[in-house]
């Protein structure tokens, strides 16, 4: 019975690695061609310079996001070395299996990632009601 859930958890620690080894795999890719696009607009001329400018900021936000989950899926395949995969790095509590599952690079608790939305939103509203005074 021991033997059977130890080899169970191998079996979604593998299949998680192998999720995040893709995840990382496609994050890449993606960067690659927007990096490559970026290049590409760059060059050619008769292109509009306000619409480059729109969508050069568009691919940049777009690769910003790419980078932050490229690092969340770093950060988990570090925590599946370590053997701290899958605990909220907050809390410390066991996220979800269903949480993993739907996204297997979640560092945070649903609570302690309600919570870190909250206050990210929180604080960029009052960022810009100091700018707005
Ligand atoms: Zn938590």
């Amino acid at each position: 019975m021991r033997t059977s859930i130890a080899r169970n958890q191998n079996n979604s620690r593998e299949t998680h690695r192998k999720i995040l080894l893709n995840k990382k795999a496609e994050i890449l890719v993606a960067l690659g061609i927007n990096a490559k696009r970026l290049a590409e607009t760059r060059t050619e001329a008769e292109e509009d310079a306000l619409s480059t400018a729109n969508e050069e900021s568009v691919r940049l936000r777009i690769n910003r996001v790419l980078f932050g989950q490229l690092s969340q899926v770093e950060c988990s395949l570090d925590r599946l070395k370590s053997g701290d995969y899958g605990t909220c790095v907050s809390c410390g509590e066991a996220i979800a299996a269903k949480r993993l599952q739907a996204v297997p690079w979640a560092l945070y608790c649903l609570a302690c990632q309600d919570q870190l939305f909250h206050w990210e939103t929180e604080s960029s509203i009052r960022v810009s009601l100091l700018k707005a005074s």
